[in-house]
This record gives C-alpha cells, sequence and structure tokens, in this order.
C-alpha cells in the first residue's frame, strides 16, 4: 500500500478534492495502465508543473512580451525552447500550444484559409479528430479529405494516398495519429505532398518519446511542420509544441499567439523543459527501446492465444486488437479489463462493422508499463490477464475479474511508478 503525496495545504483547505487526488495516485498505483497515450510523469516534472509560474502571465515571446516582470519566465521559456531544438533536430520550437489539439489548429490557422481542402487520415483508420474528421472544427471549417489503411494488410496504401493528394490537391497534409501500431514512413508522405504542392505536417503526438529515444524515424527533415504533445511517450506535462525550419518560424508564432491563444501556462513550459531534460538522458533513450520492445513481445504473447492484431503486429508503442474473433465487443472488453485492473480505451478498428462508442477493438500501449520499470519478462503474464480478461468479459464472470485484479495489484507493487509516493 503506497502513501499518497503530501498535500498539506490542499488537504487542509479542500479534504474533499485533496480526497480525490489522492483516491487517483492509489489508482493509478494500483493499475496496469495500458492506454497507449497515457504514462507517468516523473516527481521533477510533477512539481516543476506545480510552481509559482503559474502566477506570471507573459503574452509573447522571450524578450517580445507585453507584460513586464519577465526575467525570469523568459529564461524558463528559452530553455524549453533550446531543449527542444537540440533534442529533436529543429531549427524552430513554440513551446505554448495549450495541448496538442490547439496545437494542430495552429498549423491550420498558419498554412489555411477557412473552406481550403485538407487531407489526413481517417479517424477510424487511425487519424486523430483534428486532421479534419467531420466534428472536429478542421472539418467544419476545412475541407476534410481523408486516406486509410488498406483491408488486407492494415497499412497505409501510398499509392491510394498520392491519388488522393494529386485529386483534390489539399493545402496541407497530416501524417501521423492515435491508433497506428505501424513506422510512419515521413519520406513516402514529403514525396506525395511536394508532388502536390502541400505543407506536410507530421503529428508526432504518440511516438514524439520514441523519435528522441532512436527508436522510430524522425521526421525530420521530411515534415514541414512537426507537431506534438509532451504528455504521452515523451513523458512530460500536458502540452504541446510545434517545430520547423527556420523558414516557417513567423507564421507558426503568429499563428500560436496572437493568433489562437493568450497567455502561455509558464508552468507546464517550465514543465516541458524538465521533461525535455530527461529525455535527452542516456537512460531515455533505453526507455524508449523499452517501450518497443516490450510492445513487441506482449503482440507476440497476444498473438499466442489467438488474438487479431491489426497489421499483424506493432513496430512502437501501440498494439490495436480486433475482438471480433473473440466475439466479445470491444467497449465490454475494455469495462471488464477496468474491472481487473488493466486499463485500456475501447477504439474502432479499420473498416469496423460498428459504431465508434460500441466498436470491434481495444487499443492498449507499454509506455506506462515500461515507466514502471517492466521489462519483456512480463508480457506474457500481461497477456495471460489480457486474455483471462476477454475470456470474463465474454462469460460475465466477475470472480474471475476480481482475481485478476489481485495478481495486477500485486505486481504493480512490486513496481513503483515514477512521480508517485512509494
Ligand atoms: C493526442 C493527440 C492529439 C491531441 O492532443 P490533445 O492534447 O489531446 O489535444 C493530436 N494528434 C494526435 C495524433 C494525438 O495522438
Amino acid at each position: 500500500m503506497t502513501l499518497p503525496l503530501p498535500h498539506p495545504a490542499l488537504a487542509a483547505t479542500d479534504p474533499e478534492l485533496a480526497g480525490l487526488v489522492a483516491a487517483e495516485e492509489q489508482l493509478q498505483a494500483e493499475t496496469l495502465r495500458l492506454i497507449p497515450s497515457e504514462n507517468y510523469v516523473s516527481r521533477a516534472v510533477l512539481e516543476a508543473s506545480g510552481t509559482v509560474l503559474q502566477n506570471k502571465y507573459s503574452e509573447g515571446y522571450p524578450g517580445r512580451r507585453y507584460y513586464e516582470g519577465q526575467q525570469n519566465i523568459d529564461q524558463v521559456e528559452r530553455l524549453a525552447i533550446a531543449r527542444a531544438k537540440a533534442l529533436f533536430g529543429v531549427e524552430h520550437a513554440n513551446v505554448q500550444p495549450y495541448s496538442g489539439s490547439p496545437a494542430n489548429l495552429a498549423v491550420y490557422l498558419a498554412f489555411a484559409d477557412p473552406g481550403d481542402t485538407v487531407m489526413g487520415m481517417a479517424l477510424p483508420m487511425g487519424g486523430h479528430l483534428t486532421h479534419g474528421w467531420g466534428v472536429s472544427a478542421t472539418g467544419t471549417w476545412f475541407r476534410g479529405v481523408q486516406y486509410g489503411v488498406r483491408h488486407d494488410t492494415g497499412l497505409i496504401d501510398f499509392d491510394e494516398v498520392r491519388e488522393l493528394a494529386l485529386k483534390e490537391r489539399p493545402k496541407l497534409i497530416f501524417c501521423g495519429g492515435t491508433a497506428l501500431p505501424r513506422t510512419i514512413d515521413f519520406a513516402a508522405f514529403a514525396e506525395i505532398a511536394r508532388e502536390s504542392g502541400a505543407v506536410l505536417v507530421a503529428d508526432v503526438a504518440h511516438i514524439a518519446g520514441l523519435i528522441a529515444g532512436g527508436a522510430h524515424p524522425s521526421p525530420v527533415p521530411h515534415a514541414d511542420v512537426i507537431s506534438t504533445t509532451t504528455h504521452k511517450t515523451l513523458r512530460g506535462p500536458r502540452g504541446a509544441m510545434l517545430m520547423s525550419r527556420e523558414e516557417h518560424a513567423k507564421a507558426i508564432d503568429k499563428a500560436v499567439f496572437p493568433g489562437l491563444q493568450g497567455g502561455p501556462h509558464n508552468q507546464t513550459t517550465a514543465a516541458i523543459a524538465v521533461a525535455l531534460h530527461e529525455a535527452a538522458q542516456p537512460s531515455f533513450r533505453t526507455y524508449a527501446q523499452s517501450v518497443v520492445a516490450n510492445a513487441k513481445a506482449l503482440a507476440e504473447e497476444l498473438l499466442a492465444r489467438g488474438f487479431d492484431l491489426v497489421s499483424g503486429g506493432t513496430d512502437n508503442h501501440l498494439i490495436l486488437m480486433d475482438l471480433t474473433p473473440k466475439d466479445v465487443p470491444g467497449k465490454v472488453a475494455a469495462k471488464a479489463l477496468d474491472r481487473a485492473g488493466i486499463v485500456v480505451n475501447y477504439n474502432t478498428v479499420p473498416y469496423d462493422p460498428r459504431k465508434p462508442f460500441d466498436p470491434s477493438g481495444v487499443r492498449i500501449g507499454t509506455p506506462s508499463l515500461t515507466s514502471r520499470g517492466l521489462g519483456t519478462q512480463h508480457m506474457a503474464a500481461v497477456a495471460d490477464w489480457i486474455d483471462r480478461g476477454v475470456t470474463a468479459a465474454g462469460t460475465g464472470d466477475e470472480d474471475a475479474l476480481g482475481d485478476i485484479r489481485s495478481e495486477v495489484a500485486e505486481l504493480m507493487a512490486a513496481f513503483p511508478a515514477p512521480g508517485l509516493s512509494a
């Protein structure tokens, strides 16, 4: 049993809220968190995001602010920018976007006009809402055309992407997504963007940490713009960055502020700087390689237990399972696994015959368990729990789910989570 992190002032002022925070900490400690977009930040990142930098307004950019008193804030932001540039090898970095979605919106503002055609991967194929999908502002203010993956392989068909791009002539082409288990071929996208006169945006939100750690090819120099969140595999605070060559620096900065946002969240900028410092250490390279090794090992163990994986496996941190052969809907499986202490999310699979809020698949990832120190030797146990959990979901065996929950908690107790109390 872990003791909650001390928050004495919070506990005194608002015990109700403090209780919820403590309960969340316990949940994160006891469960096996397999949502591929989540992670555990370090105590240092947690501390930086809870500092007095919270109190400061700093609209503008370092050296060009609309408020005085920037003696320290300018240095904080300059540090974050310098570390982003060094880590990813880019000429320009903007660390102010509030999160991944506003970062992408800033890209539209910088390079397109409302009504323009934009191209991205369809959401049900693994793309992101902000890549021009209908229910998103990006799909209503812009004309989104969408590519997918091949039915037989689960892989992107570049002939189809090229054909669509040449026919539709989009202003922007987005590559990257939220449920893509395979390596993104940035060079292939860049060639198509060049042929069709589009700006190529590599949205590496999910894989930024893998790129930083050398476990996935870099979109530099292929992409015109790189958009990323900072809170997924990069293991920083909830935030985002936009990176590019110098030629696009002005357009991007202007779009973020004053185009879209007001004052930057300086406490987040500080925590991003800390996360980038951590990601530049040799231990983070080891982490990134281990995330992928664990995902590959887990995929093998799941295949051995008869699970159907989209594209047949994984190259990165993420596995997309189609549960159709198991005859258990994704949502039923996800909710049962949650009761078993295994946190996943239900997800569409390509060409899913079911509805998005009740799809056929489950999406799992290894960033969080790797942060806790689990290795390839543990993946058979993880696959076993998933297998037993999905079976119990089908038969409604709540006792079996309870048993798994105890076993999971026991293993997790031996692998304290970074950032949480040991
Ligand atoms: C997570 C994600 C985003 C959005 O990030 P938020 O911080 O949730 O707004 C954008 N694009 C991709 C590919 C993502 O995975």
